[in-house]
Formats: structure tokens, C-alpha cells, sequence
């Protein structure tokens, strides 16, 4: 479909005039086709979908609608017959030996009930039990393990045919390669969802905004977009992860009764399988547990868009079969959107810490995810050119979880005709300093550094957040206060901070304040980590924190590293490097960090930790793990393997215990192997081992 004809399919769709004059059944449901094809085109194979997944499911239920209406306009290829999109022609196409299909929806309890009545009345009988689990919200994935080993995977492509994936699935850490069992069945097929956690999902958006790379709209499109990468080695780079929900074909697996029993032994052979799921009995215990999963959803470390239920009793499975392209006897209960639709009313920019300027959308306020929105990120300028955002225009924005929320697209044919374009200010709108765009960088600057308020308000609201220092209560509207009226300037600053000037402060109760004095003191004892986190040196998250203090053990140790040094911290590299070697290069940081961690008795803020030790002397990869090696290693030797793991800072040992870290396990591997499984040792192969030295 070319630009135009969707161009103009969309004026029809959400035009003005569209209401009375609807054109007849038979035209909307060519319409609608043609919409769905052009959606689950962006959305299956580019990855990139343009409308929000209400307005697709809202559109699919309509042509659903029209058809029951209309039996005899029903074509074998209309979307309601089919299943996700076609596979690409650049993978190689695998046949799924039993085939990959969708999954019926229900929105509220009606119709819940409605599908546990279809079953029953099915079956013929009064209650039925079924299996309940989260619906994850990533992308279908079958692997396949022959004789316990993963042979093949595959994308679910038009639910008969899908894409090979195989080397892009193997650099997923949570697939195993090989099965944990001593007789592993001949054949097994593992269904499951590859998808992306949440913290997983901001930090590789982090990381493509500071590469100036394209930001991904939500963790789905982003482990579909990195799972269907031809090149594996960028893959590897995702942090993908996989959870399995169900079996395809096998052969020597013992007998199963229910699906619960199924996934049980999916967990037994060491295949991520999700704790949430549960049995429960009739339509009430399905509600119970949407209620349940409803208020867990924005904990979770992952996106979910609703629960699945599905008959337990495998025998009664094959009972109710399928229709068309989804089972009788499984449905998903999908939670309300996280996307809705709502009208830019301006555009201006805000002031990171490290002085990043960000465009931001001021929205009509929109309920979405739970809460009322008002604002919407557009990360950088690249982006919201990218996106083509104006004031004025019509957007579809996302919030998920504590996620900011962002805006996801724009409705062009909704866009009025002055909607404005947004031009970014060469001056920072909080100190007046020059913004600035180095040529590599998607994120442009303020460049007033510590004299720029914006930039010093953030620091102390990051550094005080909960996986900083955490000192309870000391938010934003607080920083406000103290960095307005000169009363805190720097971090350090902030431990002076008395009881009068506290109690002074706007909204400020007496008690408000007394807590406040707690909490600071409280946060004195922290943990290294911690400490180098609450610095808030660009490009040092939460992990490089952690990595950084195990590797040097004491600020000195960084503050006194050179890039070369910093890059032997795994995960360190050039960018990061040199980030932290700027951030200690200026003479104001060194101060206020001598400052926060002098003792109280010498006038300094008192702020301690438990003495790290470093292990820059031993900081392989299998540093501290202890490794048995069995049977015979065709592409290493033993010889080869041992020296490689003492390399990466591991020890070999000739026989197995508990503290064994890892057994290897070759071909013909005899009692040690046994010795593992009975002791429940991790068994690798050589293919892990591999991998794992790999990862120095
Ligand atoms: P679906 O997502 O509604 O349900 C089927 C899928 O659920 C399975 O293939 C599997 O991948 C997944 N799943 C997750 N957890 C599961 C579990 N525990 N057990 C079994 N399966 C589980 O169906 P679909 O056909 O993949 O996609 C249709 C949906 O995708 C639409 O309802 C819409 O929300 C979205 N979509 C959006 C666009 C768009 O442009 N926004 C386009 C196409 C599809």
C-alpha cells in the first residue's frame, strides 16, 4: 500500500465525516482488512507499529463483528482467519511441526463469563479447572531440543511457517542450550515469549539515545526489533529474555496430563518458566486471578497486557480443539490500555542533570495506565523530528508502569493545519548558557554546567532517590526550595542543612522537618555502590555503580583511574571511560565528594560504607567460580579449557561437590556428570563455556 492510498484509508477512518455516511458492511470490512494488513505489517514485520494496540484491537473486533454478521463475506485470508504476518524472506523459513496460532481476547467479565460458559457447555460440565499465567508482552518464539539439545528456533511468522532465528535465540543467557536431565526425550518443542524487561528496556534506550541511535516505543517492539536482527552479534548485545508457556510436538517425554503438570516439567529441565502461574477453578477463580496479576502488573519486571487462561486437562484440550486461528480452550483477558490517544497543547524543554535538554510534550490530560497524564517525553530533538510531533497534533502516548510515559505516534491525518513545528533554543531556558550539540551525540547540552540551577536541582533530586542515597522525603518540591534560595548549592551542602532552615520552608511542618534530619543521617551508612550511583556521573547507572565498586573498592581507586584502567572494569567501555575520568577531572567533584565522605568529627558530612575489597586482580568472568571439566571436548581439550577458565580467573578441580560452580560436560561424560545432577550442579557444555570466556 502506498503512502497515499493509507493516507487516504485513514481520512476515512478517523475524518470527520465517516460517522453518517458509513459506508456499507461490505466496503468497511474490505476497509478494515486493508488497515489490519497494513498494521500487523509494521507492527509483525517492521516492528514498528503506528497505531496503539487499543485502536488495532478496537478495529479487529469490528471486522470480527461484521463477519459473524455477515458469514458469506468471510474470505479464508481475512485477518480474523489468519495469524500474525508473513516471515521475511531474509531469514530462512522453518514449518512448525504443530502449528503456532493466536489467542482468542476478552474484555471484561461478560465475556469472560461467556468463554468459561462455551467450555463448560463444551465439555458438559459444571465446573471446569484451569491453568491462569501472565500474558507476556513480547513475541512467540518455538525451540526446539533434540535429544536435549537446542537444535532450532523459530519466530511464530503466519502461525505455519516462521522465521529461523536460531543463532540470535542462542545468544539468550535463560535458553539453556541443553536440557538439565540425565535421558532427555527425543524430541521436545518449547513454546514460549522472548521479551525485554523493563529496566533492561531504559537502559538499551539510554544507550541508543546517547548513541544517537533510534529509541525503540516499548519493550515488545524492542525484543522483536533485536530478535529479528540479521546480524547475531547485535542481538548479543540485547538484553533479551525468554519465558516458556507451552509445549508443541515431542516424542519420549513422559505422559502429561494438564498443563500445569507441563509446565512444571518445562521448570524441571531448567527452562525459564514464570512463578505467577497458578490452577484455579470456574469463572470466579479466573477473576480472582485477573484481579490478582491487575495489581501486581506495574511491579513486575516485565510488561504483561493481560492473564491467559487456559483448560487444564490436556485430554479436554483436544476435546474443544481449534477455530480458525486460535484454540477453543484458552483466552486471554486483556488489562485496559496503556496507550490513549490525547492532543499536544505545547512543547519545551527540560534540564537533566548532566545538562541534557529535553523536549517535552505538554499534554491534555489523558487517563492512561492508571493515572492522569500530562506530559510525555520526546527524548531528543532526532526523535521528535523522527516522530514529526507538532503542537497541536493528535498522539498516541504510552505509560507503562513507572515508565515515563512517552509518545508513541502521531495521527497525521488528524493533524490540523496549523499544528506548529517545536525549534529547539540555542540557550538554556533555566541559566541562559549556550546549549550545545557535539556532531556524535543525539542529546544536545546546557553548557552552564554547576552554575546552571536545573542541572544542580537535578543532581540532588537523583542523588537522593531511592537507589542512591535514599533519603526519604527529599523530593523534588524540596530541592526546589533549597536550591531557589541559595540555601543548598551542592550535594554537600545538603547534610548541613539545620532544623530552623528545615521547619522555614514552605509546607514544611515541624515534623516534616525532624524526619527529613532523620533521613539524612540514616542515609550516612550507605554502600559504596551506592555512593558512586548517587554522584550521578553521566553514563554510570545502577550496574556499572556496582561493577565499578567491586572492581576498585574505594572512590580513591576511581577518582585516581585512567581510561585504560577504567576499561578493564567488565562492561566499561571507551564512552564510559572517559565519562568518568571528565566527571573526576573537575576539581569542583573532587571537593564535594572529599567533603561528603570526610568524618562529621573533622567537619565533613560523616558518609561511610562497609570496606569493599577490590578484585581488580582477579576480574575474570568466572573470578571465584570453581569448574569440574568431564568427558571429552572436541574443540577445546581439556588442557586448552582449563587454562582458558584459569585465565578468566576460575579454578579447575578434579572432582565434584556443592561448591561447585559449574560441571562441563562433554560427550561420553560419565559419574561426574551423574555427580552433578544429584548434587544439582549447573551442567554446561563446551558451546557455554565458550560463551561464557567469551564474555571477558
Ligand atoms: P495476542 O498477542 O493477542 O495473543 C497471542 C499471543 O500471546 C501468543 O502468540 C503468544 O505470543 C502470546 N502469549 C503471551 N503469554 C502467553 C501465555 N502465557 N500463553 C500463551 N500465549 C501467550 O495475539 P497476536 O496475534 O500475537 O497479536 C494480536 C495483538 O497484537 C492485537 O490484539 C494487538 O494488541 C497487537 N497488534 C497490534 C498492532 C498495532 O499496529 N498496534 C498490529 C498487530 C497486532
Amino acid at each position: 500500500m502506498t503512502t497515499d492510498q493509507q493516507a487516504s484509508i485513514q481520512g476515512g477512518l478517523f475524518g470527520e465525516e465517516p460517522l453518517t455516511a458509513k459506508p456499507a458492511d461490505e466496503a468497511r470490512i474490505s476497509q478494515i482488512r486493508d488497515f489490519i494488513r497494513l498494521y500487523d505489517f509494521q507492527y509483525y514485520v517492521q516492528d514498528a507499529p503506528t497505531v496503539s494496540d487499543n485502536e488495532y484491537d478496537g478495529l479487529f473486533r469490528e471486522l470480527q463483528a461484521l463477519e459473524a454478521k455477515h458469514p458469506n463475506l468471510v474470505t479464508p485470508d481475512s485477518p480474523t482467519q489468519r495469524v500474525g504476518g508473513s516471515p521475511v524472506k531474509a531469514f530462512s523459513s522453518i514449518t512448525h511441526r504443530v502449528a503456532m496460532l493466536s489467542l482468542n481476547n476478552a474484555f471484561g467479565d461478560d465475556e469472560l463469563n461467556a468463554f468459561d460458559k462455551r467450555v463448560r457447555e463444551g465439555l458438559g460440565i459444571n465446573q471446569v479447572e484451569y491453568a491462569v499465567e501472565p500474558k507476556f508482552d513480547g513475541l512467540a518464539i518455538t525451540l526446539t531440543y533434540e535429544n536435549g539439545y537446542f537444535t532450532q528456533g523459530a519466530t511464530r511468522g503466519d502461525g505455519y511457517t516462521g522465521e529461523d532465528v536460531t543463532h540470535n535465540l542462542k545468544t539468550i543467557r535463560s535458553i539453556p542450550q541443553r536440557l538439565n536431565i540425565q535421558n532427555p526425550p527425543k524430541l521436545l518443542e518449547v513454546r514460549g515469549e522472548v521479551l525485554m524487561f523493563k529496566s533492561d528496556f531504559e537502559f538499551l534506550n539510554q544507550q541508543q539515545i546517547t548513541r544517537g541511535d533510534k529509541v525503540f516505543a516499548n519493550p515488545r517492539n524492542a525484543a522483536a526489533g533485536s530478535l529479528r536482527q540479521l546480524d547475531p552479534n547485535i542481538t548479543a548485545t540485547r538484553p533479551l529474555s525468554f519465558f516458556a508457556y507451552g509445549l508443541g510436538a515431542s516424542e519420549g517425554v513422559p505422559h502429561l496430563l494438564t498443563h500445569s503438570a507441563c509446565m512444571d516439567y518445562l521448570e524441571s529441565l531448567r527452562l525459564p518458566v514464570c512463578d505467577l502461574r497458578a490452577v484455579v477453578s470456574g469463572a470466579g477463580g479466573l477473576s480472582g486471578f485477573f484481579e490478582k496479576v491487575g495489581a501486581l502488573r506495574s511491579a513486575l519486571a516485565y510488561d504483561i497486557d493481560g492473564v491467559v487462561y487456559k483448560v487444564n486437562s490436556l485430554a479436554y484440550q483436544n476435546e474443544l480443539g481449534f477455530v480458525s486461528r486460535a484454540p477453543r480452550w484458552a483466552i486471554a483477558h486483556k488489562f485496559p490500555a496503556e496507550e490513549a490517544l490525547t492532543v499536544v497543547e505545547g512543547i519545551d524543554v527540560q534540564v537533566g542533570r548532566t545538562g541534557a535538554i529535553t523536549p517535552v510534550a505538554r499534554l491534555k490530560p489523558v487517563f492512561v495506565g492508571g493515572v492522569t497524564v500530562t506530559n510525555a517525553t520526546l527524548h531528543n530533538e532526532d526523535e521528535m523530528r523522527r516522530k514529526d510531533v507538532r503542537i497541536g497534533d493528535t498522539v498516541s502516548i504510552r505509560r507503562a508502569g513507572d515508565v515515563i510515559p512517552e509518545v508513541v505516534s502521531v495521527m497525521l491525518n488528524m493533524r490540523p493545519s496549523n499544528a506548529l513545528i517545536f525549534t529547539m533554543p540555542s540557550n538554556c531556558p533555566v541559566c541562559g548558557s549556550h546549549i550545545s550539540r557535539q556532531e556524535d551525540e543525539a542529546v544536545a547540552r546546557c553548557t552552564g554546567g554547576i552554575s546552571c540551577k536545573a542541572q544542580r536541582k537535578q543532581a540532588m533530586i537523583h542523588f537522593a532517590s531511592r537507589k542512591a542515597m535514599d533519603i526519604e522525603g527529599f523530593g523534588d518540591k524540596l530541592v526546589d526550595q533549597l536550591v531557589d534560595g541559595d540555601l543548598a548549592n551542592n550535594l554537600a551542602d545538603i547534610y548541613r542543612l539545620d532544623f530552623n532552615t528545615l521547619a522555614s520552608l514552605d509546607r514544611m511542618a515541624e515534623k516534616s522537618a525532624q524526619n527529613i534530619l532523620d533521613a539524612l543521617i540514616k542515609s550516612k551508612k550507605t554502600t559504596l555502590a551506592r555512593f558512586i550511583y548517587a554522584l550521578g556521573i553521566r553514563n554510570v547507572g545502577e550496574a556499572t555503580a556496582k561493577d565499578l565498586a567491586r572492581y576498585f573498592g574505594s572512590v580513591e581507586a576511581i577518582q585516581n583511574a585512567d581510561v585504560d584502567q577504567l576499561q578493564q572494569v567488565p562492561d566499561v567501555g571507551p564512552i564510559v571511560a572517559e565519562s568518568i575520568v571528565n566527571f573526576f577531572a573537575e576539581q569542583h567533584n573532587r571537593e564535594v565528594i572529599a567533603s561528603l565522605v570526610k568524618p562529621a568529627e573533622e567537619g565533613g558530612s560523616g558518609i561511610h560504607w562497609d570496606a569493599v575489597i577490590a578484585q581488580s586482580g582477579a576480574s575474570g568472568v568466572l573470578s571465584g567460580k570453581t569448574l569440574v571439566l568431564t568427558g571429552s571436548l572436541p574443540t577445546l581439550g581439556r588442557e586448552d579449557a582449563k587454562a582458558l577458565i584459569e585465565k578468566a580467573g576460575g579454578k579447575v578441580s578434579g572432582s565434584v561437590s556443592k561448591k561447585t560452580d559449574f560441571v562441563v560436560a562433554g560427550a561420553d561424560a560419565g559419574s561426574k556428570l551423574a555427580k552433578a545432577q544429584e548434587l544439582n550442579v549447573n551442567v554446561i557444555d563446551e558451546t557455554d563455556l565458550l560463551r561464557l570466556l567469551s564474555e571477558q
